[in-house]
């Protein structure tokens, strides 16, 4: 088998699952209760937040941990709508934002949809457009989970500032993938999750700038400062904060790596003729490849890889069943011959050149 869907999740870190052994066996107590029992565990949480908070230029009481990247999104687009203005987001957010942006519509709050160009990089005028005296949220993802496309945070973050609004990203595909400094950016709120930089499902972290002021999430005991109750799950976030440190200590080594397997990839279905475009922007999450190959159907070719052991996805994997094509892919306006024939290759760190060159085989194969 070749795994090449890395956006979608990724392979557990070795070092992250050795760190999580104990905290399922040994040192299963309450992280919230005060007996010496649960000192290791009290301590261990700790550690990990403090650990994330220095890998993204945050402080420590500035992370929130929580289930997934899914619930630190609606957590920021609903601590948006409770402020009781406008939203702005851009057209190609994944289902986790938009989704909650629906929601929070049909409750009767305004959500404006920025559009993007052909890179999929959002519209700078029109997202000045869309403000008002009104406006009370700007979330714009860090990093589009189907093409790779990076956004220009630091610009959003200073429109966003100049206007008196809140600015959230959606960097579940960039954290550990690209660097990100929180406060020199901009950022005022955050969302990522582990399983997608080799830490475990099930686990990720809000950032939320100190001094902004918000209301519990999920109501209950007191963890997460009383704004996130739920007993701690002390294995998970230790390893998330393993994976997280490993991966940015590797980033720019990982980032050559990937950029090269690209290339590879990209010169053999060049030398093969394959009739493709590439999506996305030149500054992309490095090892995110979404190819449209001319007069094909992805489906199909994710069928047929998957025959061959190959891995790959179509859009996103939250939208697998849905076989129509990606709201990103026509937002994008990727040119109708080809649109149908989108693949994402996601290359992750333990990917080789002798996997990218199986699956360019695999691919040339099928399309021919
Ligand atoms: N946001 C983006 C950009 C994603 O790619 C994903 C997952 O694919 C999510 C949010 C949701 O993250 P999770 O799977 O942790 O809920």
């Amino acid at each position: 088998m070749v795994y090449a869907d890395n956006a979608a999740t990724t392979k557990l870190d070795s070092d992250a699952f050795e760190a999580m052994k104990i905290f399922l066996t040994e040192e299963y107590g309450n992280a919230s209760q005060s007996y010496s029992f649960s000192t290791f565990s009290k301590k261990a949480i700790k550690d990990a937040r403090t650990s994330i908070a220095k890998c993204i230029g945050a402080d420590e009481e500035e992370i929130f941990f929580t289930s997934c990247g899914t619930e630190s999104d609606n957590w920021a687009i609903k601590m948006g709508a409770g402020l009781d203005g406008e939203i702005i987001t851009s057209s190609i957010e994944h289902h986790a934002i938009l989704n909650s942006c629906k929601a929070v519509e049909k409750e009767g709050h305004t959500v404006h949809y920025v559009p993007v160009n052909q890179d999929g990089i959002i519209d700078l005028k029109k997202l000045e457009k869309a403000i008002n005296g009104n406006t009370k949220l700007i979330s714009v993802m860090f990093a589009n989970n189907e093409i790779g496309s990076i956004q220009p945070i630091r610009e959003i973050a200073e429109i966003a500032r100049s206007v008196g609004a809140y600015f959230h990203t959606d960097a579940v595909q960039a954290i550990g993938h690209v660097k990100i400094d929180v406060h020199k950016l901009g950022i005022d709120l955050l969302s990522a999750s582990a399983h997608k930089f080799n830490g475990p499902k099930g686990i990720g972290f809000i950032y939320i700038k100190k001094g902004i002021d918000i209301n519990s999430f999920i109501d209950g005991g007191l963890q997460e400062l009383g704004k996130r109750a739920g007993t701690e799950n002390v294995a998970s976030i230790v390893a998330m904060s393993i994976a997280l440190k490993n991966n940015i200590a590797q980033i720019e080594a990982n980032k050559l790596k990937l950029l090269s397997l690209e290339k590879r990839l990209l010169s053999r279905l060049d030398e093969a003729e394959i009739d493709y475009v590439r999506n996305g922007s030149e500054n992309h999450i490095p090892g995110n490849l979404s190819i449209s190959i001319a007069d094909s159907e992805g489906e199909v070719l994710l069928h047929r890889l998957d025959l061959k052991g190959v891995c790959v996805s179509t859009g996103s994997a939250c939208d697998s069943v849905n076989t129509q094509i990606s709201h990103v892919i026509k937002e994008i306006c990727v040119p109708e011959r080809y649109a149908e024939g989108t693949i994402r290759i996601s290359l992750g760190k333990y990917n080789t050149e002798q996997e990218v060159d199986y699956i360019a085989d695999a691919i040339i194969d099928i399309v021919k």
